[in-house]
């Protein structure tokens, strides 16, 4: 289905405030580790944490119904059989039906914190422990947060996440381990085309939502070279899909082997360091907050989380609906950038497995609540959603 483009941005994108600092507590995330492994995507920070714990062949990983193709497309690479467990409707572990499917031969269980918020870590860490498997923290969409007073990430024998769903880059992945030592891991640069596609994308994607008007008028400027030079790096450069970069959580792309070695860009982990982490924070617990107070009390939907805990920084606004095709149409089509976390669930998994999952891969619709969101732009997308679960 072609919807036109979004008309405000999906992901972060970047901006002169991206640099502000606000006031504010110390954000616990997973940039806490002592050792952090930046590397192109979150799924190939999952394949490499695999590798570390010399999972392959003849062994089972257990992962949740209630996810997407980059969560099973490494258990796959490493030639290892992805079980599939039950979630309950507020997205926490189901441990009895985790449990009913151990074996000898079961290695791992993945867990994700669903859209920010955490799961129960002390109950699910002490069920690894006490069945001797390992945990493997997805923090794709809790890039920031806190369990208990310990930073997400922290409970798992590796932890995984998606840095470019947080920060204003185009790849980008993290693994750490507060269990196990990442040292040896050794990483290589994928070159000065991708370094360079890396540092355009960034940039662009600026541009393209007005967000760099100074750099824009600078490099669009009254220099006809420099607009000539752009181009013709835009045109050689960020259209070679295949070669240069993962692309990944927004490209929807599959699993490439040879992103697994590669370090994630310079521009990346230099962004990653310089952009403010408590703008981040701040900004996207506001808008969430806004969200719950002007979507409240519409027909025909409710609140997957209707509350915002402390050391909660969330990934995004998840509202489920009933008709939901019928309503992500309709968003789509007004240029609402909705996003359905497991769309597309695993093939190989019965649907009869978690009802409850298939259920939220169809009614949970996810608004952005980023930190680059304007707030005319929240104002806006707010208005849309409440015209379209009007009509
Ligand atoms: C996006 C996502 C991933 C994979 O991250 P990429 O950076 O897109 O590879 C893994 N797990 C979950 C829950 C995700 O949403």
């Amino acid at each position: 289905m072609d919807y036109p483009k979004p008309r405000i941005p999906t992901f972060p994108i970047l901006s002169l405030q991206s640099f502000a600092v606000p006031q504010g507590e110390h954000v616990p995330s997973i940039l806490d580790f002592p050792l952090v492994k930046f590397v192109t995507s979150g799924r190939v920070a999952i394949a490499l944490a695999l590798q570390q714990m010399k999972i392959g062949k003849d062994d089972k990983v257990l992962l949740p119904a209630y996810h997407c193709a980059a969560m099973v497309e490494p258990i796959i690479w490493v030639g290892a059989t992805p079980v599939f467990y039950k979630i309950h409707p507020d997205t926490s572990v189901d441990l009895e039906d985790v449990r009913s499917r151990l074996d000898s031969s079961t290695k791992l269980i993945l867990v994700a914190h669903y859209f920010g918020f955490p799961q129960d870590m002390a109950k699910i860490r002490n069920f690894c422990d006490e069945h001797r498997i390992f945990l493997l923290e997805d923090c794709a969409h809790s890039f920031f947060g806190e369990f208990e007073g310990r930073p997400l990430g922290s409970f798992g024998d590796y932890a995984v996440a998606s840095s470019m769903k947080f920060f204003p880059i185009y790849e980008g992945g993290c693994l750490v381990s507060s269990r196990h030592d990442l040292a040896s891991l050794m990483l290589t640069s994928a070159g000065a085309g991708f370094e360079l596609k890396a540092m355009l994308n960034v940039l662009e994607k600026g541009f393209e939502y007005g967000r760099l008007p100074f750099l824009q008028r600078l490099i669009h400027g009254p220099l006809r070279l420099k607009n000539f030079i752009w181009d013709t790096l835009k045109e050689r450069i960020l259209k070679e899909k295949s070669t240069l970069g993962p692309g990944a959580s927004e490209g929807g792309f599959g699993f490439e082997a040879k992103w697994v070695s590669k370090r994630s860009a310079l521009i990346s982990t230099y962004l990653i360091r310089k952009v403010s982490k408590k703008r981040i924070a701040e900004n996207r617990r506001q808008n969430y907050v806004k969200f719950l107070q002007t979507l409240t009390g519409l027909p025909g939907c409710y609140f997957l989380f209707p509350d915002l805990p402390k050391g909660v920084f969330p990934y995004v606004f998840p509202l489920v609906v009933d008709d939901p095709e019928k309503r992500f149409r309709a968003l789509k089509n007004a240029g609402i950038p909705v996003i359905r976390f497991g769309e597309f669930l695993w093939e190989g998994m019965e649907a009869t497995t978690c009802k409850t999952s298939v259920d939220l891969s169809r009614r949970v619709l996810q608004f952005p609540c980023h930190q680059e969101l304007s707030q005319q732009e929240m104002a806006w997308m707010i208005s849309e959603i409440r015209t379209v679960l009007l009509s």
